[in-house]
């Protein structure tokens, strides 16, 4: 049996797969501190509410033929040793496998790409300034999770939070560049998420998406920039 802290379970979801009916299993642990991270109760590795992958298994077994897929969430999943086995057995039961990644461990990555069939993957900044968002960088690790992911043909989608505190109209410019020279053909813009967030500062400041001047200028770059609202 796979080793995998849970720190909580979705039954059902329409809108964390797209096109599929999916429970998430958010996994415990991350060792990033975005300032807009509205999981904080999944950061620590260990938590006492967190449960077994037994528990989780057991519960996904009784939804076999009436799901699509699953989803590792989080926290980061790719954090934990024992996430390629937990996708195996997924697999095992008939689901598709999704994964939720801000590709910070691109060698664990790599090991997991013979599993997934989607990610949704968290692009935080221009690679040199992830710091400005997670206290820690990262951003090169990132950048080469991307890589990987677009090499091995993975059906994902890179997604990028908008706060005007921490990303400027130049930053998402250079973003857009750096995205396009990596290959990515689609990008999703999503406001930013007051609910759960615990930086005061970002939850009263003011926040907008880009307006149609930016969207076009970002377009020229990445063929299609989508927006998704909070
Ligand atoms: S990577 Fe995700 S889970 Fe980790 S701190 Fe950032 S937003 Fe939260």
């Amino acid at each position: 049996m796979p080793s995998l802290a849970v720190g909580g379970l979705t039954p059902l979801t329409s809108t964390d797969y797209p096109g599929c009916l999916a429970a998430v299993v958010f996994c415990q642990g991350c060792p990033w501190r975005c300032a807009y991270c509205h999981n904080s109760h999944l950061l620590p590795r260990q938590a006492e509410s967190a449960m077994g992958w037994e528990e989780a298994a057991a519960f996904l077994e009784r939804r076999r033929g009436l799901l699509d897929a699953v989803v590792f969430s989080g926290g980061e999943p790719t954090l934990q040793a024992g996430l390629g086995e937990a996708m195996a057995a997924v697999k095992g039961m008939g689901f598709r496998v999704g994964l939720h990644t801000a590709g910070m461990y691109p060698e664990r990555l790599e090991k997991l790409l013979p599993w997934l069939d989607w990610v949704g993957f968290d692009v935080k900044a221009p690679f040199a300034d992830y710091r400005r968002i997670n206290s820690c960088g990262g951003g090169e690790a990132a950048r080469e999770g991307i890589r990987l992911l677009l090499a091995a043909g993975v059906e994902t989608e890179f997604r990028t939070t908008c706060h005007s505190s921490l990303l400027e109209e130049g930053d998402l410019l250079r973003l857009a560049g750096e995205l396009a020279e990596l290959g990515v053909a689609r990008w999703v813009l999503q406001a930013f998420r007051p609910q759960g967030c615990a930086e005061k500062g970002l939850v009263g400041a003011g926040t907008t998406l880009p307006d149609s001047a930016l969207l076009a200028r970002l377009s020229a770059w990445v063929p299609t920039v989508e927006m998704r609202a909070a």
